[in-house]
């Protein structure tokens, strides 16, 4: 019988006997971020949690519940905060959130960490989270503590983005709710996504500076800020393989599986 990989779902015994017999511990980082017209507000938290699932399941490992709210969208890399249902934290909100979550594994035992993050604003934080742990631990505290941070996209492998992309890769940052995005959605979970619905209104052609307090006019109205076009479920199924693979041999070489 396939056993539960998710934390929620185990038992105190469970949970310890599984982190006594060094499973790592996956914790996903989303957010709640408009995403076009044509998918639901949670896609940068259905995506890392799906992607350590895949990867807990075949590694033996356990996947914290997904931490479903991230730093502050930004204009140019996931429309802003002007559209209706996107719930931002702060910078400093989402590191200590992200920090406190590490430090109570680690209290309980955990020195295998997998940080997988699926929002783009999340980077920095997620990074000032594991610093500010370190901060607290002591850098001679960690007691064999070891932490892999990763961005789900870094794993997509050259040959795929050439395969999706053969007119040129727009970079992430625009991907938002776009090709990438979209194809994974197609793949992970259909009934969430209504292609019908998109608008075409982009690509965005961005300054090169952030204007404070806004509006941006350059953000497509539909939130969408590069292509939904092309997007398909083959293509979610290589970008999630690209992804699952390069998490699970991360996790191989960094702790010794
Ligand atoms: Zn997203
Ligand atoms: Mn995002």
């Amino acid at each position: 019988m396939a056993q539960t990989v998710r934390l929620g779902e185990l038992s105190w015994p469970e949970f310890a006997d599984r982190v006594k017999a060094g499973a790592v511990l996956l914790v996903p980082i989303g957010a709640t971020e408009q995403h076009g017209r044509h998918m639901p507000l949670s896609v940068d938290a259905i995506i890392p949690q799906a992607i350590c699932e895949a990867v807990a399941h075949r590694c033996g490992g356990i996947v914290a519940p997904v931490i479903p709210y991230g730093n502050r969208s930004q204009p140019r890399s996931g429309g802003g905060p002007a559209f209706p249902g996107t719930i931002n934290l702060s910078a400093a909100t989402c590191a200590a959130l992200l920090r406190d979550v590490l430090a109570e594994l680690f209290r309980h035992g955990v020195r295998r960490i997998v940080v997988v993050n699926g929002h783009y604003e999340n980077i920095w934080p997620s990074i000032e989270a594991i610093e500010g742990l370190l901060d607290r631990l002591g850098r001679d505290g960690t007691d064999g503590l070891k932490i892999v941070r990763v961005d789900h996209w870094e794993m997509i492998k050259p040959a795929t983005l050439a395969r999706i992309f053969p007119d040129g890769y727009p970079g992430i940052e625009l991907e938002h709710a776009s090709v990438i995005e979209t194809s994974i959605m197609l793949a992970l979970r259909p009934d969430l996504v209504h292609l019908e619905r998109a608008a075409h209104d982009g690509p965005a052609r961005f300054k090169p500076y952030d204007l404070y307090p806004g509006p941006v006019r350059e953000v497509p109205a539909s939130g969408v800020l590069s292509l939904t076009e092309g997007s398909s479920e083959e293509k979610g199924r290589w970008l999630i393989a690209d992804a699952v693979d390069g998490i699970e041999r991360a996790v191989r070489d960094e702790f010794g599986l």
